[in-house]
């Protein structure tokens, strides 16, 4: 087959991967920094331009679309789509991943243990914010932020009260979540592909750090799933119509809560903590479905 890997920096670790891997599989591998693609939007011979040339005959497409680029590189995932090509992810999956309240509403939708979420745009009414999520201490998330950055822990009514309006202020759209203070500092990554867990690993923040991202200089190690933990998993993957997702769970005394649906989500962590061939799991997902002509999940 020959397979896309859109990224925009070709020497990111799960990238190299996804590359090696496929060519380890016998594929034509090519990664296509998506910043640098340009389209012809037409209804006759829809293409995606790259380096001067369009990009022809592709069987599959595997999105690695950074959270800043959502919008563009969702829209160059669309027109591979519309050229019939198979994607690893659609791009109206990843949009709906990338908002963090959009996803928390899905997810509710389909009865998915979620932390108790509260959301509000007028700083009016913080006090019945507050409310909702059963009291202090509580978690304050910027919908924009990433890699733990922008997801505040106030202790006190008080200072929950003034995080809510500085940020509010700065015209910041702001989740309020309960805290699940029993996780202590430790979440759950769990990599699913077409429906099944294929790897899954725990992350532990750093002593006095309730975030446990990597990149705040969290730790992970591989860890077995409770069959709860693992069935949370892939339904959440499923309700957000993803093929490949990185989702994100707390142990909370009220059962496994999702907190996360990530539409790209990193190799490295979970490869070296858990030694699974997650990159060799997705080209083995493209071999089987990319060939059968299968293109879209759903319509629009
Ligand atoms: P980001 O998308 O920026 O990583 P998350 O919502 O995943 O933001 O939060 C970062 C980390 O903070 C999580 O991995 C988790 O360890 C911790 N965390 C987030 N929300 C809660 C919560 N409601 N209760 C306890 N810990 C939380
Ligand atoms: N960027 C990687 C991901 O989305 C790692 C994030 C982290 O755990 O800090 O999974």
């Amino acid at each position: 087959m020959k397979i896309a890997i859109l990224s925009q920096d070709a020497s990111l670790y799960s990238t190299q991967r996804l590359k090696e891997a496929g060519e380890a599989r016998g594929h034509d591998m090519r990664v296509v920094n998506y910043l640098r693609c340009y389209m012809n939007i037409t209804s006759h011979k829809p293409t995606v331009m790259y380096q001067g040339k369009p990009l022809e005959n592709f069987d599959a497409i595997i999105p690695r679309i950074g959270a800043s680029k959502t919008f563009y590189g969702t829209a160059v995932v669309r027109q591979f789509e519309v050229m019939g090509v198979f994607t690893a992810n659609e791009s109206q999956a990843i949009s709906r991943s990338r908002d963090k309240l959009r996803c928390l509403q899905i997810l509710s939708r389909e009865g998915i243990g979620l932390p108790v979420t509260g959301f509000a745009h007028s700083t009016q009414d913080i006090d019945g914010l507050i409310d909702i999520v059963g009291g202090t201490p509580l978690v304050i998330k910027l919908l924009e932020g990433a890699q733990g950055i922008g997801v505040v822990l106030a202790e006190t009514h008080q200072a929950a009260k003034s995080v809510i309006e500085a940020f509010r202020d700065l015209d910041a759209n702001i989740l309020v979540q309960e805290f699940i203070k029993e996780a202590e500092g430790m979440d759950i990554r769990c990599f699913v592909i077409d429906n099944k867990v294929v790897a899954s690993m725990k992350r532990q923040g750093a002593p006095g750090e309730f975030r446990s991202n990597l990149h705040r200089g969290g730790t992970a190690e591989p860890m077995k799933l409770t069959p709860e933990e693992r069935s949370t998993a892939v339904r959440a993957a499923k309700a957000m119509g993803l093929r490949v997702a990185g989702v994100d769970l707390l142990r909370s005394n009220h059962g496994p809560v999702v907190m996360e649906v990530n539409s790209s989500p990193g190799l490295e962590g979970i490869e070296q903590s858990t030694r699974v061939d997650v990159a060799g799991k997705i080209i083995e997902y493209l071999e089987k479905n990319a060939a059968n002509g299968k293109i879209r999940d759903s319509a629009s």
